[in-house]
């Protein structure tokens, strides 16, 4: 069995979509081992997306990801990484993700693609001691 980190973003717990979000998560037969509502400061937001320190959209997405409350949960079960950026699906809503996907039936820019979940077992060991560092 496998960890990730999973966030719903603030536009999509803005929007509602925590428990649609939870639920397919749940329906999938992933687990959720930790869970909790928080507004990050831009620290926390740097070092979540240091691997985007530079890039055009950086100063937006820090920003963005700063604006309000989030979601954050690590989400545990065989394969969780692989098995929630299926759920999620790819990055732009619109070009990428499919319809079925959390991005494809809820989300339309790439910025405000509603839920992030860790790309690799390295990320998600880093990003779970970031975001939980006493699990
Ligand atoms: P996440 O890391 O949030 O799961 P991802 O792995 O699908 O997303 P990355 O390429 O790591 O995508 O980008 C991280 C986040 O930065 C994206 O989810 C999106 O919110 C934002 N982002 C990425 N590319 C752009 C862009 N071209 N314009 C605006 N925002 C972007």
């Amino acid at each position: 069995s496998e960890r990730t980190l999973v966030l719903v973003k603030p536009d999509g717990v803005q929007r509602k979509l925590v428990g649609e979000v939870l639920s397919r998560i749940e329906r999938k037969g992933l687990s959720l081992v930790a869970a909790e509502l928080r507004t990050i400061d831009d620290e926390l937001a740097a070092q979540h997306y240091a691997e985007h320190d530079g890039k055009p959209f950086f100063n937006d997405l820090l920003e963005f990801i700063t604006s309000g409350p989030l979601l954050a949960a690590v989400v545990e079960g065989p394969r969780a990484i692989a098995a929630f950026r299926q759920l999620a699906g790819g990055t732009d809503p619109v070009e990428k993700a499919t319809p079925g996907t959390i991005r494809g039936d809820f989300g339309l820019e790439t910025q405000f693609n509603l839920v992030h979940g860790s790309d690799s077992a390295e990320s998600a060991a880093r990003e779970i001691k970031l975001w939980f560092p006493a699990l």
